[in-house]
């Protein structure tokens, strides 16, 4: 429900927002900004049963949440429902990131959380005398605050992971798709996890800083650049960790060798599904000369095929949020200004009463103008002529953001050392987007996009913090290094530098 406007006030002291469908403008609903006061009081609640939840084996914790897969299963088509209520978007893309891969993840991380969190053994390699296991110790409270644009799945993933983790957690929706998370919340409950233990915040920018300064102990936040800066400013002024997953500016590399077609499929695939709204889409093309019109010919061709629509099938749906349309309309008519030429789209849909923006291919683009480094996150790929790779790599890394790339050539060494040359987060070769899906890959930006991971299995163990448990193995009644200390002391262990570190044999053994 993505336009939201200022409610009627229905609880002393607490605002409300009404929210409108982004595809028909009807009026969807009403909810109320939760404030700080409320956020305080959820914290306690989490707080209380979190210990209760800890105590359990991880195993158990799995068992518990995948009954999560049956509930949504049976819920699929409301799930569903609601979500293309609140967003618009076409109802297979809503089925596959939002009911199949939000089973996959549930699925995934319940059957491997408990080999990934089990406590470690760490031979040592100096302290011969002392063993030191490795234990992962859930943090306490976890906030998560997430974006509407794909409002159950970016909510659930990392709310699975900390759960399992042995975590309370409170959940801050967008204001702009609140419904999605408490589908969440629903979907939970079938769990029958304790109750308390996962809480749904429901409120704009207010409630989410709230959350922040209410004492939790980690912050777990997907959203804008602008936003995560925020959040960052205030984690680092209570000394909370956080992990920020933040916007992307992707480029597409597409080599002289490239399969064309594949790689104009992938182009207008990667730019143009959730009408753009996705932080690892493609949003600037860098294509060789030798390929540039064939490549450009198809990719024009293929997105002036797409349907945009509100019902029945089609294939591109509108914009979720007032501000990110204007966002597009802005980059674009900048581009045009400054001599860009649009191929295809260019406007809004004049025949579609709500946010939708034309898919829209631009060239004569140049590399200053907005539209090829800011985020755009709509339904717009400007396609940039380069005179070979190098250049491509040059204009791709010229960029404040390092979320994702993909790279398309035939050559897989060339695939490969072009991946790694690029400055981002993931990559993608022959292919697009994917890494967020693949729940092994880690995923996280570089530069602006972001700080730490999701998913991998740093992903999962960045909701526990890694207690080291070191204990001795033989129970000496004093060290070598305790009191007293002495010359002689003092000569052995420099005799101990001499032989470990300054000989060949010593540093091979250590
Ligand atoms: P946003 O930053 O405006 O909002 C994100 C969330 O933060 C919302 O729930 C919002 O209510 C909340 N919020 C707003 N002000 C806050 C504050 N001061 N303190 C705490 N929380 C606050 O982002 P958006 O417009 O909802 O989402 C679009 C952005 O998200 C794009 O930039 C996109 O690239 C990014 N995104 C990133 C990823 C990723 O994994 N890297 C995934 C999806 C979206």
């Amino acid at each position: 429900m993505a336009i939201v406007e200022p409610g009627e006030e229905k609880t002393i002291g607490r605002r409300s927002l009404r929210l409108r469908s982004p595809a028909t403008l009807d009026v969807l609903g009403e909810i109320e900004v939760q404030t700080a006061a409320d956020v305080r009081a959820a914290v306690e609640v989490a707080r209380k049963v979190q210990p209760e939840w800890a105590a359990l084996k991880v195993a158990e914790r799995g068992r518990i949440l995948a009954r999560a897969i049956p509930a949504l299963i049976a819920r699929q088509d409301d799930v569903v429902d609601t979500i293309v209520r609140e967003t618009g978007k076409p109802r297979t893309e809503a089925f596959a990131v939002e009911v199949l891969a939000a089973c996959d993840a549930i699925q995934y991380w319940t059957k491997r959380a408990p080999r990934l969190l089990a406590d470690r053994s760490v031979s040592l390699h100096l302290l011969k005398t002392k063993r030191l296991r490795i234990a992962y110790r859930p943090l306490g409270v976890v906030g998560i605050i997430t974006p509407w644009n794909f409002p159950l799945m970016l909510a659930l993933n990392p709310t699975i992971q900390a759960l399992l983790a042995g975590n309370a957690v409170l959940l801050k929706p967008s204001e702009v798709t609140p419904y999605s998370g408490l589908l969440l919340q629903d979907l939970l409950r079938a769990t029958r996890i304790p109750e308390g233990l996962f809480q749904v915040l429901l409120g704009d920018g207010e409630t989410g800083s709230a959350l922040v300064e209410a004492g939790v102990d980690k912050i777990s936040f997907t959203g804008s650049v602008r936003t995560g800066r925020k959040v960052a400013e205030a984690c680092g002024r209570n000394l909370v960790p956080c992990t920020l997953e933040l916007g992307g500016k992707d480029p597409m590399i597409v080599c002289a060798d490239a399969d064309l077609e594949r790689a104009a499929n992938g182009a207008v695939y990667g730019a143009f599904s959730n009408a753009g709204q996705i932080c690892v889409s493609t949003e600037r093309v860098y294509v060789v000369d030798e390929v540039a019109d064939a490549f450009t010919q198809k990719v024009v061709e293929k997105t002036a095929a797409l349907r945009q629509g509100a019902s029945g099938e089609f294939d591109v749906g509108p914009m979720i949020w007032p501000a990110q349309l204007q966002i597009v309309e802005r980059q674009v008519e900048e581009a045009r200004a400054r001599g860009a030429r649009v191929l295809t789209g260019g406007r809004r849909n004049p025949d579609l009463p709500g946010l939708f923006y034309e898919p829209t291919v631009l060239t004569d683009v140049t590399h200053d103008m907005t539209i090829m480094r800011e985020e755009t996150f709509g339904p717009v790929l400007p396609i940039l002529r380069v005179r070979d790779e190098a250049e491509a790599l040059r204009f791709a890394n010229d960029s404040r953001y390092g979320l994702n790339a993909n790279v398309w050539t035939r050559d897989r060494r060339r695939g490969d050392l072009l991946a790694r040359a690029v400055q981002s987060g993931s990559v993608v070769v022959n292919d697009c987007m994917l890494t967020y899906g693949a729940t092994e890959s880690p995923f996280g930006g570089v530069k602006e996009s972001g700080i730490g991971q999701v998913n991998g299995e740093n992903g999962l163990r960045s909701f526990c913090h890694a207690q080291s448990i070191m204990s001795d193995r033989f129970g000496a009644k004093n060290e070598f290094l305790w009191y007293p200390y002495s010359g002689k002391k003092l000569a052995w262990l420099q005799r101990v530098l001499r032989w470990v570190w300054g000989t060949p044999l010593g540093r091979l053994l250590s």
